[in-house]
């Protein structure tokens, strides 16, 4: 068995993403004690003697959360389930919120694997996605993360975009194996409705 805790929050919208998603902090607290309450409830559901393997933390921007959140987090799954303690333990990233600090945060929880949205090495694709990252803040993130022993890593990138030639895929595939990263992602675009880009087209 595994568990997927869903983090809706983030720090901006992008253009493309229609998935549900508030850009305001207003609930937060609110929500984590919803999210806590629900651990309790849906403990019940678990079979007898099932063990949770894998834990994934999605979104929204999971890293929005500060690393206490995650503790508490982290606190009631650990009291509440039993956990093999050999699965992966997977949080979702934006690249700009890896600093050194809190990759050193992540590190000292149960995490040890990171998912990043990286959508895309060049400049004017991250702005046309309205993506709040550059490049090189996800180079310094994957650093970062290695140093603090983070290094089963994930990077998403999408494909498809409007204009997208061959060769400035091939460069941001040639980008990804660069980093040394064990797993990738690749997305086609699409125009879901209501977004941004969608309003754009
Ligand atoms: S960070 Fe992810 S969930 Fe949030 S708006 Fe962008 S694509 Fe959607």
């Amino acid at each position: 068995m595994n568990l997927y805790l869903h983090i809706p929050f983030c720090a901006s919208r992008c253009s493309y993403c229609d998935f549900y998603t508030q850009t305001g902090s207003r609930l937060r607290r609110d929500f984590l004690d919803a999210l806590i309450r629900e651990l309790h409830l849906r403990r019940v559901e678990l079979p007898d003697g099932a063990l949770i393997d894998h834990i994934y933390f999605g979104g929204g921007t999971p890293s929005l959360l500060t690393p206490e959140e995650l503790t508490r987090i982290f606190d009631t799954i650990t009291e509440l389930y039993p956990l093999t303690g050999t699965g992966e333990v997977t949080i979702e990233c934006n690249p700009d919120d890896v600093t050194e600090e809190y990759a050193q945060a992540l590190s000292a929880l149960p995490i040890n694997r990171v998912s990043m949205g990286v959508q895309s090495f060049h400049a004017d694709d991250l702005t046309f996605l309205n993506r709040r990252h550059s490049a090189e803040q996800v180079f310094a993130a994957v650093e970062a993360l290695r140093r603090h022993g983070i290094d089963n890593l994930s990077l998403d990138l999408i494909y498809g975009l409007p204009g997208q030639t061959e060769e400035r895929w091939l460069t941001n595939i040639r980008t990804f194996l660069s980093l040394g990263v064990p797993h990738l992602s690749a997305y086609h675009l699409i125009y879901e409705e209501g977004t941004a880009l969608t309003r754009l087209v």
